[in-house]
């Protein structure tokens, strides 16, 4: 039971329908999407799992826009964002998705606090209201004592609590996460995950996290696998 069944009268935000993908290239095209369906509400927190190349991380993409789809469509609010322009994709992109990777990706040179802004350089520049959004995400993540620090001075689950506020300062509608605690310890992984459970919840924000950690996904209200292409209910016949 997930809150899609739970509260049906709420409508969608995000909604995939019927998405493939074909990588070419290889001897042959590469199917690796056949047919994913999904659809999620604000506040709504999916974890999916599966085999290492089973394109889980193509799926994420496809829905933040780094990636196009072959086949099928994606729904945000009813519009299908791949129907806008390269600079309409831009602005979807940074209105609406937030990323949160394996890696950080932090810019070494920058502090704490500017690595939490940076998303907003695209933007009409840091006004102090986003300024504070940045202090109080990074309270949030008990990180208040380090908003100068550069990510070289701090521990790894602090970069990538960081790196989950970065995602999160433009209010993103999406929070995208792929495999966001593949490089930490069990406790610090814990630590995360349940700051990106909570933080969603609290942004009201579609949360979807890849994870190889099925102690992870069984903590997420919706818990699907990628599997031959298609997203199955955990434990379903394939
Ligand atoms: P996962 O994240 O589940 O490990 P990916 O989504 O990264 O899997 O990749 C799924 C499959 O698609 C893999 O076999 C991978 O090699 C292939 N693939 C991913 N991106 C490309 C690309 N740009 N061109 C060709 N093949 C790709
Ligand atoms: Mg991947």
């Amino acid at each position: 039971m997930n809150s899609v069944e739970q509260n049906p009268t709420v409508a969608p935000h995000l909604v995939v329908e019927s998405l493939g993908k074909v990588f070419h290239g290889g001897d042959e095209p590469l199917e690796v999407l056949q047919g994913v369906n999904l659809t999620m509400r604000r506040g709504d927190r999916l974890a999916i799992t599966g085999p290492s190349g089973s394109g889980k991380s193509t799926l994420l993409y496809i829905v933040g826009t780094l990636d196009t789809p072959s086949d099928g469509r994606v729904l945000v609010d009813d519009e299908n964002p791949f129907d806008r322009d390269e600079a309409g994709l831009a602005r979807f992109r940074n209105d609406e998705v937030g990323f949160v990777f394996q890696d950080h990706h932090l810019l070494p040179q920058c502090t704490v606090l500017e690595n939490v802004l940076v998303p907003l350089l695209a933007g009409t520049g840091v006004g102090n209201d986003v300024r504070q959004r940045a202090q109080h995400l990074l309270e949030r993540v008990g990180l208040a004592e380090r908003l100068g620090h550069r990510p070289a001075q701090i521990s790894g689950g602090e970069r990538q609590r960081v790196a989950v506020c970065r995602a999160l300062i433009n209010q993103p509608s999406l929070l995208l996460a792929d495999e966001p605690t593949g490089n930490l310890d069990q406790r610090t992984a814990e630590a995360v995950g349940t700051l990106l459970l909570e933080l969603a919840a609290e942004e009201e924000s579609v949360l979807i996290c890849v994870t190889h950690s099925l102690e992870l996904a069984g903590r997420f209200p919706m818990h699907r696998e990628l599997r031959n292409g298609l997203l199955a209910e955990v434990g379903a016949p394939s």
